[in-house]
């Protein structure tokens, strides 16, 4: 559009998009079209745009009070925390404001355990090809990826990848120096791979016999994407650690490492910190949204909501077998593995004005609001039987 040099920094290949307002999972751009929302800011808008009681949460918090800092009382932290506890694996919580930070405090405190525990050897994580940890060093080292890591030094020391989600593999990695392992439950940007209930339990054995932390990152996947609370729910593990962040602010950015007592409590004064984690404002929206979440079937309609919208994809998949070739994921947490490249699947998407992202291995990321309705689902199923057909003509 305009020629005007930007002044931001050149990290994202930006659609030329500008919205300027949102409902539910509508988005306005300044010029008044209106786009379907099936990417929800990366799955970060659980509850869609403009929320009325995320708006209202805000709206009270913001006259009353916006930020002290961690160096008194908050009870807006202590009510999340109680909230999230008394809804998982969870004693113990410390806030930040990323998925990035979640992950890197959970990174931090499975190793810390260790040294608290007589076993300050016990520093390596092993996680797995794909995963995603956020851009922090630490988080980038643990995922491996090395074209995220090149150009930027030194990438800190005691990580480890497993090449395939194989028990044997992974043990055969576990030696003395082994803190614990990382996994996301379903990998997000790798490509929405739901890595299996079976895989979970396995990893969960295979710590409890090592001695071993088992750190999942829900980021993306937790706070209702898949239909439960937490994805790790599916395979009735529990782990020792969890990163959470993304769903869970609903779109203020909020994050937090959740503990057990035994692991939490060794982050003690001093250890660990962060300026505006768990702020009042970010706390009041994160209790609006898991209280919405956790509505009387709420979770229950993302699951039919899920349901529908894979028995639609299923045949979509079944009736373009030349754009598609794979339906992954879970819940409302949706991948189509793609022929064509996926970017050119997306912006075919983008001319019909839904909202769509790409992930790893050629994946189409589908990523709608929980409260999405059937009628937005047919909306958007309609938009990817046109854009397949476009797609096809474009390259007949
Ligand atoms: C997005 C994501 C992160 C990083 O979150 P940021 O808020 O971008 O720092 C970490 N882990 C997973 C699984 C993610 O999807």
């Amino acid at each position: 559009m305009s020629e005007q040099k930007s002044h931001i920094m050149p990290t994202y290949n930006r659609a030329d998009l500008r919205f300027v307002r949102g409902e539910g999972a509508w988005l306005e751009t300044e010029t008044g079209e209106k786009y379907l929302d099936f990417g929800s800011g990366v799955a970060v808008n659980t509850l869609g745009h403009a929320h009325p009681k995320l708006v209202a949460a805000l709206g009270a918090q913001s006259e009353k009070l916006w930020h002290v800092s961690n160096l008194y009382q908050i009870p807006e932290q202590e009510k999340l925390a109680d909230m999230l506890c008394a809804n998982s694996f969870a004693d113990l919580v410390f806030f930040g404001n990323s998925g990035a930070e979640a992950a890197e405090g959970m990174i931090k405190v499975m190793r810390k355990y260790h040294a608290e525990n007589a076993a300050p050897e016990r520093v390596t994580l092993i996680s797995f090809k794909g995963a995603f940890h956020g851009r922090t060093l630490a988080a980038l080292a643990a995922a491996g990826n090395p074209d995220y890591l090149e150009g930027f030094g030194p990438a800190p020391q005691g990580f480890v990848q497993c090449q395939e989600l194989d028990v044997e593999a992974v043990e055969a990695m576990i030696d003395e120096t082994t803190a614990g392992i990382l996994i996301e439950p379903v990998q997000g940007e790798g490509g929405v791979r739901d890595v299996g209930t079976a895989f979970l339990r396995a990893l969960r054995e295979l710590c409890d016999k090592h001695g071993i932390l088992l750190g999942f990152d829900e980021v993306q996947c937790g706070i209702g994407r898949t239909g439960k609370l937490f994805a790790h729910e599916y395979a009735a593990v529990e782990p020792d650690v969890m990163a959470i962040a993304k769903g869970i602010g609903g779109g203020f950015p909020l994050g937090a490492v959740l503990t057990t007592e035994t692991v939490g409590r060794v982050l003690q004064p001093g250890t660990h910190g962060s300026t505006y984690g768990g702020n009042p404002l970010a706390c009041a929206v994160g209790a609006a949204v898991l209280d919405e979440v956790l509505s009387d079937g709420f979770l229950d309609r993302v699951q039919q909501t899920a349901t529908y919208f894979r028995q639609h994809l299923a045949r979509l998949l079944d009736e373009n077998s030349d754009i598609f070739e794979d339906l992954r994921g879970s819940g409302l947490m949706v991948g189509l593995k793609c022929k064509p490249a996926n970017s050119d699947v997306v912006a075919a998407l983008r001319d019909e004005k839904v909202l769509t992202i790409g992930a790893g291995e050629n994946v189409l990321r589908i990523v709608p609001p929980l409260n999405v309705t059937q009628a937005e689902v047919d909306i958007a199923v309609a938009a990817i039987e046109t854009a397949c057909t476009k797609l096809r003509g474009s390259t007949a």
